[in-house]
């Protein structure tokens, strides 16, 4: 079937050439078995007309759509893995499917998967994504993105019928194979390989590639001046994801340089978690033994990877105003996290000044009482409106202590965002949705032990639900 009239093909990735990528085939899968369709991202990008039929041979089979990419690209790319450079990476389980473009704002979107074979970068792993790891990328990105945080989406996911040996899963366990749409698939690591391999002239295709693609606004004709421009622009979007994944209380996991996208956008999610209370030491991966990733660390470890960016960009302009572009990261955090935070309480705001003093007061009551995080958030939505029904909140008697006085005292200054849905069903419950890492766990089990997969299904309406409650605050 030919796409709507929404669909645009864009395949612009292959321009850069083939210094950039790997040409390779899908996986044949022994079955076939959709489990999962983003119909609302699907519409927006001019393929929600497909049939399951359609949308298998597309998503699974991986047969070409209309006018796109007549071959999947491998991207090529290396990366800081726990602060070890590793020139062995690249996409060893995915690739690039199609690009296309978001029928509302115009935005080039790249459909690109996880688990669909091997590649020349596979090394010696089998190519494959568990069932309960695509799964598990659903729940995140589909969380992130109710909760206001810029987040690649999962598009499709399908079940294979293989089985794989895992160390961290009880195995044999399913496989399946995932297409997550996201805004740019170029990370940190991409432009790394290029400084490791000395090409300085692939550096600044690259470059020029990005900035044209991604962020046309910054384009300036003097090349010292781009890629200064550049670094500064990849700053204030990486700094605004890192103040979004704060105020959302959501550990990432694994900020490897090879999952920092240039666009801002956060993606590639494998040991995410979310917190349960304020701990700035908690930490969702099993093998970061040392804690570098944890929840408190991200802002740190967004700006060391920004460091790695900057040096890719040393054969192109002078260190000294490198250095000045790495040092908007840090003011356009501390913009960034009390505006997030405003937001999230469906208040409008009043200025860095008093959106600081707010968040200070919300970041040290939820430091000090361990109230649950996301509770906090939802009982207080719409600010001091919200006293009568934090009064029925489980979490009442922790907002009776002295240490909720100076978020009550700044919560009374500010007025609920207009036009914010706060009458919406969702803020009559009692508690908010959450996604604690109990919680997926349970969600998995059905799914694993009879292949019922009713509870998410009627998560993924609750997530939906809280969407639509929040979508005012966000817009
Ligand atoms: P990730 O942890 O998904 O960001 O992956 C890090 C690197 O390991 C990337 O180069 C992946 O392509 C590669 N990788 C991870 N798992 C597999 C697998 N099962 N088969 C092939 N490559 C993999
Ligand atoms: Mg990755």
């Amino acid at each position: 079937m030919p796409p709507s009239a929404a669909y645009r093909a864009a395949t612009c990735h292959q321009d850069l050439g083939p210094d950039f990528y790997d040409i390779v085939q899908p996986a044949r899968f022994p079955d076939l078995i959709l489990r999962y369709r983003n119909q609302r991202w699907a519409e927006k990008v001019g393929l929600g007309s497909l049939t399951d039929e359609e949308w298998i041979d597309h998503f699974g089979r991986f047969t070409p759509l209309p006018e796109n990419l007549d071959q999947p690209l491998a991207l090529r790319y290396h990366g800081h893995q726990f602060r070890s450079y590793n020139p062995h990476l690249g996409d060893g389980r995915g690739f690039l499917f199609a690009q296309v473009r978001d029928a509302e704002d115009g935005r080039l979107l790249d459909l690109a998967t996880k688990g669909s074979g091997q590649t020349p970068w596979s090394r010696h792993a089998d190519g494959r994504l568990t069932l309960k790891g695509g799964v598990r990328e659903i729940l995140a990105t589909e969380m992130l993105e109710a909760l206001g945080v810029d987040t690649s989406k999962s598009f499709s996911l399908i079940e294979t019928g293989e089985d794989l040996e895992r160390g961290d899963e009880p195995s044999p366990t399913r496989s399946s194979v995932l297409v997550r749409l996201s805004h740019s698939h170029i990370r940190i690591g991409t432009f790394q390989r290029f400084l490791y391999l000395n090409e300085p002239h692939n550096i600044r295709k690259l470059l020029d590639y990005s900035v044209r693609t991604y962020m046309p606004e910054i384009w300036h004709d003097d090349e010292a001046a781009r890629a200064i421009a550049f670094l500064e622009e990849v700053c204030r979007r990486v700094a605004r994801m890192g103040a979004q994944w704060m105020a959302a209380g959501f550990v990432h996991g694994v900020l490897n340089t090879d999952n920092i996208n240039i666009t801002g956008e956060s993606f590639d999610y494998g040991s995410w978690r979310f917190l349960p209370s304020y701990d700035p030491a908690f930490t969702a991966a099993y093998f970061d033994e040392t804690g570098l990733y944890a929840f408190g660390r991200q802002p740190d470890a967004l700006l060391w990877n920004l460091y790695r960016l900057a040096e890719c960009l040393l054969p192109l302009a002078p260190q000294a105003s490198l250095e000045q572009a790495l040092a908007t990261f840090e003011p356009a955090l501390h913009r960034e996290f009390p505006a997030t935070i405003t937001r999230r309480l469906g208040l409008q705001s009043k200025g860095v000044e008093q959106d600081g003093a707010l968040a200070k007061a919300v970041w040290t009551f939820l430091h000090e009482s361990k109230a649950p995080f996301e509770q906090t958030f939802f009982d207080w939505y719409g600010g001091a409106l919200s006293t009568e029904r934090a009064k029925k909140s489980p979490s009442s008697a922790i907002y009776d202590q002295a240490s909720f006085e100076p978020v009550q005292h700044a919560l009374s200054t500010f007025e609920p965002t207009p036009g914010i849905r706060f009458d919406h069903p969702y803020f009559a419950r009692e508690k908010p949705c959450t996604m604690l890492i109990e919680e997926v766990e349970a969600l998995w089990a059905p799914i694993a032990a009879e292949d019922n997969w009713s509870s998410l299904k009627t998560k993924l309406g609750d997530i939906r639900n809280m969407a639509e409650a929040y979508v005012s605050a966000f817009d």
